[in-house]
């Protein structure tokens, strides 16, 4: 499997920590730079790079740098998330857990319809909330 490098971009800026990467505090996600944050695969935060975790953490950094502005309480990434596995029958199994444990406590639990139903929310969801696509 190729190795993960951070796009030349990342490594060539300021914010780029060893290796290249942006390491911004894990849980608020500023990075050394006042009011700059940074989330998702650019950085070598403990999650796998996953789009659940990029996420995650992109509306803890949005929350944090509001706050910032507006006041408010801001808000921390605990590192827990989760990646479906389906499977045939129309079951659907989930890794997940924290991964800022050392090491990560994550399960994988058995699959079932239970977890298919909630992969597909998540799917409408994102098509719905990120791309204002219907799924039928
Ligand atoms: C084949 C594959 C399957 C995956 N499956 C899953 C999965 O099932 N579940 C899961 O959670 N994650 C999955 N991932 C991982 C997930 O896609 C990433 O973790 C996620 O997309 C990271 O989001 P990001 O916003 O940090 O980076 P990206 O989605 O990579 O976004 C970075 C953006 O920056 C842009 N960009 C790059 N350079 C510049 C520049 N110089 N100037 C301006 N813009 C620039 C890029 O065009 C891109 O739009 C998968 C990844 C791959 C490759």
């Amino acid at each position: 499997m190729p190795q993960a490098v951070p796009p030349q971009v990342v490594a060539d800026s300021p914010l780029a920590g060893e290796g290249g990467w942006v390491r911004p505090d894990c849980e608020t996600l500023l990075t050394r730079f006042e009011r700059v944050y940074a989330a998702g695969d650019c950085t070598a935060s403990p999650p796998p790079k996953a789009g659940i975790f990029a996420e995650a953490e992109a509306r803890v950094a949005a929350r944090n740098f509001a706050a910032e502005i507006d006041g408010g309480p801001g808000d921390r990434f605990n590192g827990t998330g989760y990646c479906f596995l389906e499977f045939p029958g129309q079951r659907a199994s989930a890794l997940e857990g924290p991964f800022f444990a050392q090491p990560p406590e994550v399960r994988l639990a058995e699959p079932d319809t239970e977890t298919f139903v909630r992969k597909q929310a998540f799917e409408t969801e994102r098509l719905r909330d990120w791309l204002d696509v219907g799924v039928s």
